[in-house]
């Protein structure tokens, strides 16, 4: 999630208020990946099973971006300007290590209807699950991993801060993030995510030098984005499809995200944003696509 853009023109008491409910702070408390597997509408998570290989493994499927100074997590924010009318729209699938007993009460993290609507119009789009998100929606973070139209990034286990403050957001332990990135990718093969890819995104777009450099024998590309569409917590599609349609270049990477709770007009904005960008000339591609022609 990303407060710092999407609440452009609120106060600062409201910002608050919505980060807070975006990150369920002031929630159970839950300490750092410490909770089991929840459950959504009487559906059991999948539980663990055996270790899995290292996300390296799978690397050498999608292009990266070679490491940065003493191997640090190389950033990417966008493809080529010069690359042609390009643009990768990327959903974060927003769940935090905490968020289980609201889930169990009915609330939504999941937004079927904003994957549908993709297949249907044939968008490529790349995902950016937390581990969390996959354990508690198995089925379909292994739909979504199954189809060809998407990949599936590492949006961390936890969706906690990776370095502070980071808009209230509980912190992984420096020494522990590397384990928390790795875990959601555990998280994405024990629910049979197959189209798995080495990128990551920040919660919160959140890092540092020296976050990169502790990342960095995780092998994984950071993943940005230069157009926020501000979708979380909006109330009304048109502005946030406006924000979108006006903002993309060519090489664009588009942060929007893949949950009800926290982003209900999404579907929407979708089915607004998509024939106006391809009116305009646009193709849309996967964040893979954008990497690999950089
Ligand atoms: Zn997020």
């Amino acid at each position: 999630m990303f407060p710092e853009i999407n609440f452009p023109r609120a106060g600062a008491a409201l910002v608050a208020l919505l980060c807070c409910a975006l990150t369920a702070c002031g929630g159970s408390g839950g300490g750092k990946g410490a909770d089991g597997p929840g459950t959504a509408g009487g559906r059991k998570a999948a539980t663990p099973q055996a270790p899995a290989p290292s996300p390296s493994v799978r690397a050498s499927a999608a292009p990266t971006l070679p490491p940065g100074p003493g191997g640090a997590t190389p950033v990417f924010s966008h493809g080529r300007r010069d690359g042609g009318k390009r643009v990768a729209l990327t959903f974060d699938a927003d769940m935090t290590s905490d968020q289980g007993p609201r889930a169990a009460r009915g609330e939504h993290f999941d937004n079927p209807a904003l994957i549908e609507t993709l297949r249907r119009l044939k968008v490529p789009a790349t995902v950016f699950m937390t581990g969390r998100w996959a354990e508690q929606y198995p089925g379909q973070a292994k739909s979504i991993g199954g189809d060809p139209l998407f990949e599936v990034a590492s949006h961390s286990y936890s969706h906690h801060a990776f370095t502070t403050p980071c808009y209230g957001l509980p912190t992984v332990p420096r020494a522990e993030a590397r384990a928390d990135v790795e875990r959601a990718f555990t998280a994405f093969r024990r629910a049979g995510v197959e189209h798995i890819v080495p990128y990551f995104r920040f919660p919160g777009g959140c890092h540092d030098d020296g976050v990169l450099k502790e990342l960095g024998p995780a092998k994984v590309t950071a993943v940005q984005w230069d157009v926020v569409s501000g979708d979380a917590f909006a109330k009304q599609a048109g502005p946030v499809a406006s924000q979108v349609i006006s903002q993309v270049k060519p090489g664009s990477v588009v942060v929007m995200h893949c949950t009800r709770s926290a982003a209900p007009t999404t579907e929407e904005a979708v089915r607004r944003i998509v024939p106006e960008l391809r009116a305009k000339g646009y193709e849309f591609v996967r964040v893979s696509d954008l990497v690999a022609g950089h």
